[in-house]
């Protein structure tokens, strides 16, 4: 890929992360999601909150319940009594900034 198109792709990456930061969507969207009205994010991720990824795309959907691609500690097995499903509610993952770029930047094919 020639330079001048890699610069690019990170100039975008860069202003699509910037866009998703907890602090800018609850200005911009406050009805997209409650943590927006009660400015709380959804996990402590030790930093600002990215939204980009709201939706893990680890989380393994391919069976009923569930689970992670990446074995991450912070998810569990929640079980019930019809079985188990897998529970990511302390896993903050998704929304730390560098899972959002690794996931952009395999995206669009830039190591
Ligand atoms: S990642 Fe999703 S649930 Fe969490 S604050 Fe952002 S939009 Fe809301
Ligand atoms: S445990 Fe974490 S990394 Fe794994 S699917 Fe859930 S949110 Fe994603």
């Amino acid at each position: 890929m020639p330079n001048k198109t890699k610069q690019a792709i990170l100039s975008h990456i860069n202003k699509i992360i910037s866009e998703f930061k907890f602090s800018n969507r609850k200005l911009k969207h406050p009805k997209e999601c409650p943590c927006y009205l009660e400015n709380k994010p959804c996990h402590n991720v030790g930093g600002e909150l990215n939204c980009f990824l709201c939706y893990c795309p680890e989380y393994d959907n391919s069976k009923e319940e569930g689970g992670c691609k990446i074995n991450s500690k912070k998810g569990k097995w929640h079980v019930h009594e019809n079985g188990k499903i897998w529970d990511c509610s302390d896993c903050d993952h998704p929304h730390k900034e560098e899972t959002v770029r690794k996931h952009l930047k395999e995206l669009f094919g830039i190591d």
